[in-house]
């Protein structure tokens, strides 16, 4: 997307007359004609190439372009804004069957949000971006696709039936990827959807509301460190700090977790929905902030 700056600088000439000139009057009267020339065009290309670097966060954000892993890792920065303007809601269903995070009885993370869908339902790319993998994992995602937006997200779309584009092929938002399906490890049919940030998952919901079929604002902001929710009866996020978990030793009681980690007892049944009569496994995770 880089080699766009080109057409764009090029038409910076034209731009001087239109904004340049008013804001530079000043300067105008004291200067020599050429000179004035040269500071104008450098103001007008500062102000563009400024407006370029928000039209595209991903390049800033990816340096790279690859097409082997579905977490693609980069440096992530202390906060990062994502313009979730020009959205398209991925699926037109609205119910959720399974929610991001980690799952105690499953004894592992659900890295993003699942939807039901029919066998053959239109499945859409949110934003507009290029498809850095379209591909098929017997075992897992089944066929998915995977797309890097031009806001910086990437988003998965997983146990497809069908995938309609291929890899490096750039896609408008809203523009048809897939066909909603049961392959890979899922039993019956759903979307699994994802929401990465420099390879690392988002919970979806901080920017998507499948159930009111909108986005949660014009923007999201990630911030490093912080734990994000959306809270269910407002819809907004609150944030505290990320959650901190202690894994379960052998003859540990929650009591002697408690102590060990400086909170109370009641702190844990209510961070981890237990209580008095709740029984430890070797090697369960104990939130305890
Ligand atoms: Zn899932």
């Amino acid at each position: 997307m880089k080699n766009l700056l080109r057409p764009i600088i090029a038409s910076a000439a034209l731009l001087i007359v239109a904004s340049g000139v008013q804001a530079q009057d000043m300067l105008a009267a004291q200067s020599p004609l050429d000179k004035q020339m040269m500071l104008v065009d450098s103001i007008a290309l500062r102000d563009i190439l400024l407006n370029e670097e928000n039209m595209f966060p991903a390049d800033e954000l990816y340096a790279e372009w690859s097409n082997d892993h579905v977490r693609f890792k980069a440096e992530l920065p202390d906060s990062f804004r994502v313009d979730l303007r020009g959205f398209v809601m991925p699926t037109t269903n609205t119910k959720i069957t399974d929610i991001f995070g980690y799952r105690p009885r499953r004894r592992r993370v659900h890295n993003g949000l699942d939807i039901k869908v029919q066998r053959g339902d239109t499945i859409r790319s949110a934003f507009d971006g290029k498809v850095r993998m379209a591909s098929y994992q017997r075992r897992g995602y089944g066929h998915y696709i995977v797309i890097r937006h031009t806001n910086g997200i990437e988003t998965v779309y997983a146990h497809l039936s069908k995938k309609l584009v291929v890899q490096d092929q750039n896609v408008k938002a809203g523009q048809p990827i897939g066909l909603g399906g049961n392959t890979g490890r899922s039993t019956g049919a759903h979307l699994h959807f994802e929401t990465l940030l420099a390879g690392k998952n988002l919970n979806p919901a901080l920017m998507f509301d499948f159930e009111k079929q909108d986005v949660t604002g014009d923007f999201y902001t990630y911030r490093k460190g912080v734990y994000q929710e959306v809270d269910r009866k407002t819809g907004k996020i609150v944030e505290s700090a990320e959650p901190l978990y202690h894994k379960v030793r052998k003859g540990e009681s929650l009591s002697v977790i408690a102590r060990k980690c400086g909170v109370s007892v009641n702190t844990l049944y209510r961070l981890n929905k237990l209580n008095s009569r709740s029984v430890l496994r070797i090697g369960q995770r104990i939130r305890y902030r």
